[in-house]
């Protein structure tokens, strides 16, 4: 069998306030290439640190945590920068996308890191807004979107590269239940299309569409169920 894209190994980690708040509290996890998993909990539980633990924007305070079967505690910060780069996508609840800039604009700034001509990103970008039902809107201004759309130039701009992983933390948390539905939709299609994908939500509608679903209580792992959706 191959090696999981993603493996927690009893990860800690802790901030140093006072007192020192334990958000992840011992986490053991694999995550398989073609996973669509969910991580749901109450507020304050750890879903985000958990996230950003394995999207390497944190580092654990204790334990391991291996992406695609390398163990990253020994790399620099450039290094996790580069390995972020090219192998995490990330979606956040806030879209987080350059305002004056264009819808192509914005996913290509997804591949900057390739050093590749403006002409290539652009061209990448434009298949990705199309892989997400946006190619209608390329060169619409960020500001010109609506909250549904927004956030699907970010999923083109996490996609673009091609990711081995797409980590989104409540990528629906700002939208009204219609986007929200085409939201989930569109993961379900990437996910199809072979991505993996870990979204955190806190809307039980739709973790119980996902297959896999881990719940978090207090940085623990409360419950991690599979689930047979096929005919769902
Ligand atoms: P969730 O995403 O499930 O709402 P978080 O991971 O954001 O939970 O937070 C888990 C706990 O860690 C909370 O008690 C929160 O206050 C605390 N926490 C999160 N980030 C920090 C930080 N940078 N410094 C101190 N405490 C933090
Ligand atoms: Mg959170």
């Amino acid at each position: 069998m191959s090696e999981p894209v993603v493996r927690l190994h009893q990860v800690v980690k802790e901030f140093p306030s006072t007192p020192p708040v334990r958000a992840v509290d011992g986490i053991s996890l694999s995550i398989e290439a073609g996973e669509l998993l969910s991580i749901v909990g109450p507020s304050g539980s750890g879903k985000s640190t958990l996230l950003h633990v394995i999207g390497t924007l944190d580092r654990p305070t204790s334990g391991t945590l291996r992406i695609a079967g390398r163990d990253v505690s020994g790399l620099s910060d450039r290094q996790l920068s580069a390995l972020r780069a090219h192998s995490i996508g990330f979606v956040f609840q806030q879209f987080f996308l350059l305002s004056g800039y264009s819808a192509l604009d914005n996913v290509a700034d997804g591949l900057l890191y390739t050093g590749r001509p403006l002409r290539e990103r652009h061209e990448q970008a434009r298949a990705a807004l199309d892989r997400v039902g946006l190619s209608e809107r390329v060169d619409h201004l960020a500001t010109e979107l609506s909250g549904g759309e927004r956030q699907r130039v970010a999923i083109a701009r996490a996609v673009v590269g091609n990711p081995a992983i797409v980590l989104a933390d409540e990528p629906t948390g700002n939208l009204d239940s219609r986007s929200s539905a085409s939201i989930v939709e569109l993961l379900h299609e990437l996910n199809d299309e072979g991505t993996t994908i870990v979204v955190i939500t806190h809307d039980h509608d739709i973790a119980a569409r996902l297959p896999r679903v881990v719940a978090i209580r207090d940085g623990r792992i409360e419950r991690d169920e599979r689930r047979d959706l096929v005919g769902v």
